[in-house]
């Protein structure tokens, strides 16, 4: 099976698109619980979900239904009805937007209660197009605007929903009132209808609106958060590796010289064991700030895992890196007071420039990590920058590396 027609099925939940569509039209399958698929979450965890939906959900029932009062009002008067009518249509449309916020809101799971909420406005719709004997416009307007309301809050199978609730709503009105179908609309009805035409598409669009912005900021929010290392707001690893091999393929390609950084805190354990972890975590805060503070903005710092540091010194000659490093190690060894003390750790630094005889980025990787490891067997506190002579005496070879 192909993967989009894998990812297809979990869309519709495991159904053959045939399936999915009968499922839409019927009736049954619509009103009867769907089937839990593998990505739904636990019940549990929807109980109080769904309070934001049920007060957007409030303005926009408390605007469309004041609103659509008049228009119902005025096939009222186009084709009497009897006082009790009123009394329902004056209910549904100030009393009702309260009722179904309070009544959602006290649900177990207010999102379901909401979705049930619009179930029963578009059976109101129904039964107001029964009562006013179908007059066009009107009738027109109030099913358009529910069909609006339904598919932007609940896609197709709420919208689908509110159809059969809406017939159900015009054949209970059938049999209970006096239903003779007078479809014309007289002129004050269709102007009693441009408020309702006019504003409640403006109302619903600027819901959206405000609602995708928010979607929008959130995911960026994420985005920031899948990227940055929560304990030093460095960039993470993963993304720092795509960074990498971004930067590989620009230099390979010949676009400017880089060189790749790799530093470790020495005896950092000691730390840990010495102080506590708060302190070993003060400890790798204050190293980041250092790195911030010595490096340029174009660099790319990240952190590579506990105490491992790494930075793509970009646009940079092996000599002025070579210089950088340097600087970098000193101010290291010299941070040993002050709020920003590294407790006494020094760095050991691994150093490679680019090179066009590098396969593949992890080549760099590895070689920077053979610099840092001979800095560490050196007696540590010092930058060694790697060379192939380096590479021999280690013996590796990146395909070692990457079947690692
Ligand atoms: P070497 O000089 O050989 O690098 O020794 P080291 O002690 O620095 O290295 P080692 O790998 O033995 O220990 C690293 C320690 O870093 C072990 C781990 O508990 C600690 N560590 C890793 N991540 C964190 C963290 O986020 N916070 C703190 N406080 N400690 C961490
Ligand atoms: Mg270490
Ligand atoms: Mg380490």
């Amino acid at each position: 099976m192909s993967s989009s027609t894998t990812r297809r099925r979990a869309r519709t939940g495991g159904k053959r698109p045939l399936s999915a569509l009968l499922a839409l039209v019927n009736p049954v399958a619509l009103y009867r619980k769907r089937p839990n698929r593998p990505d739904d979450p636990p019940p549990e965890a929807l109980i109080g979900k769904g309070v934001r939906f049920v007060n957007r959900i409030y303005l926009l029932r408390a605007i469309g239904l004041g609103i659509g009062f008049f228009c119902v009002s005025a096939g009222f008067v186009q084709n009497p009805v009897s006082w009790p009518l009123w009394a329902l249509l004056v209910f549904h449309g100030f009393a009702w937007p309260h009722l179904a916020r309070h009544w959602a809101l006290r649900s177990k799971i207010p999102y379901r209660a909401e979705r049930r909420n619009l179930v029963i406005d578009a059976g109101f719709g129904g039964f107001w197009i029964a009562a006013m004997d179908g007059n066009l416009v009107p009738s027109a307007v109030i099913l358009s605007m529910i069909s609006m309301d339904n598919i932007a809050a609940g896609g197709v199978r709420l919208f689908m929903r509110g159809v059969y609730a809406s017939v159900a709503g015009f054949l209970l009105g059938w049999l209970v009132l006096d239903y003779r179908f007078m479809p014309q609309s007289d002129i004050v009805t269709i102007v009693a209808c441009l408020p309702m035409l006019a504003l409640y598409p403006l109302v619903l669009g600027k819901s959206t609106y405000d609602m995708s912005k928010k979607l929008a900021e959130r995911s960026r929010e994420f985005e920031i958060v899948s990227q940055i290392d929560g304990l030093t707001r460095l960039f993470n690893r993963r993304y720092w590796e795509s960074l990498l091999i971004e930067e590989f393929e620009q230099c390979r390609r010949g676009g400017h010289g880089a060189c790749l950084l790799l530093l470790d805190l020495d005896h950092f354990k000691n730390i840990n064991d010495t102080h506590g972890h708060l302190v070993g975590d003060e400890v790798l805060r204050n190293f980041s700030q250092l790195l911030r503070a010595s490096l340029r903005e174009d660099d790319l710092i990240g952190r590579y895992g506990g105490e491992e540091f790494v930075a793509i010194l970009r646009h940079t000659s092996a000599a002025d890196a070579l210089l950088l490093s340097q600087r970098l190690v000193e101010q290291a060894r010299s941070k040993q007071s002050g709020g920003d003390s590294l407790w006494g750790c020094t760095v050991s630094a691994g150093l490679v420039p680019f090179t066009p005889d590098m396969d593949a980025h992890y080549v760099w990787l590895q070689r920077a990590d053979q610099a840092m490891y001979c800095a560490k067997g050196k007696g540590r506190d010092c930058l060694v920058a790697w060379d192939a002579g380096l590479h021999r005496a280690h013996g590796k070879t990146a395909a070692d590396v990457q079947t690692a």
